[in-house]
């Protein structure tokens, strides 16, 4: 059984129309039908209004089907019984750190979680410091959260969530808000709760570059999943992705391009060393012939 299985999964938005009386129906998420494994680091992709965020908000009970079925762990969110136990496994990071930081110091705020949850204060206090330990925040305990930078925040924020000692994170664009430094700082603290405690990951995410580590990229466009498969696969279809207005890693592209122009080079090239092999051998090639 997946960590996460939705079926059919629908969900659409009431709205007021523009003329402020008749009631609209929009469809965000449409027809999915989504399987995670534990332990799998998925990248979720696709442009601004495809149904991601709606899609991510169905994984901890956020949001409910308007038709279909979430699972998570088994547990089907439309079961309001279980809505604590489904809301422990599957966390969720969300964009804005500051949205998401309610404590005023960093280790108070990492136990509200697991307080909730009825956690003895023994076991809260192992937790903070496991929790803080993982993602690099460990030295700032004692500090208010105001005055960390954006990746700070973020990662504070994803202690609050580990310290509930989830399966499943749900990151919905974490990094859009940071500077590089952050954005690394956020990512690296996700693949190692992915890698060293085996926690699930599904990473909303823009940029290319949070990607191509992953196990499986999803590509979703209007409410539907477009493409799924490893990133080799997905950015080996670079035409394809072009014609839905979406990002490719820009070595791929070049990569892509190159090819394009006849020189031997395959598909789905995801990172400079990986072109530097596929051009190295051309390069030898032309000059042992000049010479
Ligand atoms: P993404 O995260 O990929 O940008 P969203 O899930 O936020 O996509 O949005 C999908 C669609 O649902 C968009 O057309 C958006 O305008 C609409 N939508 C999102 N949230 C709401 C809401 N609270 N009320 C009405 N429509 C919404
Ligand atoms: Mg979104």
């Amino acid at each position: 059984m997946g960590i996460i299985e939705t079926r059919h999964l629908t969900h659409d938005y009431q709205k007021i129309d523009e003329d402020g009386k008749t009631q609209v129906s929009c469809r965000a998420v449409d027809d999915v039908d989504l399987d995670v494994s534990p332990g799998q680091f998925i990248a979720i992709l696709g442009h601004n209004g495809s149904g991601k965020s709606t899609l991510a908000k169905h994984l901890n009970a956020i949001l409910l089907p308007t038709q279909g079925t979430v699972y998570v762990d088994g547990l089907d969110t439309r079961d309001a019984e279980k809505l604590d136990a489904i809301r422990q496994r599957a966390g969720m990071v969300f964009q804005n750190p500051d949205n998401q930081i309610i404590g005023t110091v960093v280790e108070e705020d990492v136990a509200f979680g697991p307080e909730n949850m009825g956690v003895s204060p023994r076991e809260i206090e192992q937790r903070v410091e496991a929790s803080l330990k993982t993602v690099d925040m460990w030295e700032y305990r004692k500090h208010s959260p105001n005055r960390l930078s954006g990746g700070q925040k973020q990662r504070v924020a994803i202690a609050g969530v580990v310290a509930m000692e989830p399966m499943c994170i749900v990151l919905d664009e974490p990094t859009a808000m940071l500077d590089p430094v952050g954005r690394k700082e956020v990512i690296r603290a996700a693949q190692k709760l992915n890698r060293e405690k085996q926690v699930t990951i599904i990473l909303i995410t823009h940029y290319m570059e949070e990607v191509i580590e992953a196990d499986r990229v999803i590509v979703m466009d209007q409410g539907k999943i477009l493409m799924q498969g490893t990133p080799r696969e997905i950015f080996s279809r670079v035409e394809e992705l072009k014609a839905h207005r979406l990002d490719v890693p820009q070595v791929t592209m070049l990569a892509h391009e190159l090819r394009k122009s006849g020189l031997p080079i395959p598909e789905g090239i995801l990172t400079v060393e990986e072109l530097a092999d596929a051009i190295s051998p051309l390069v030898n090639h032309t000059e042992s012939k000049k010479g």
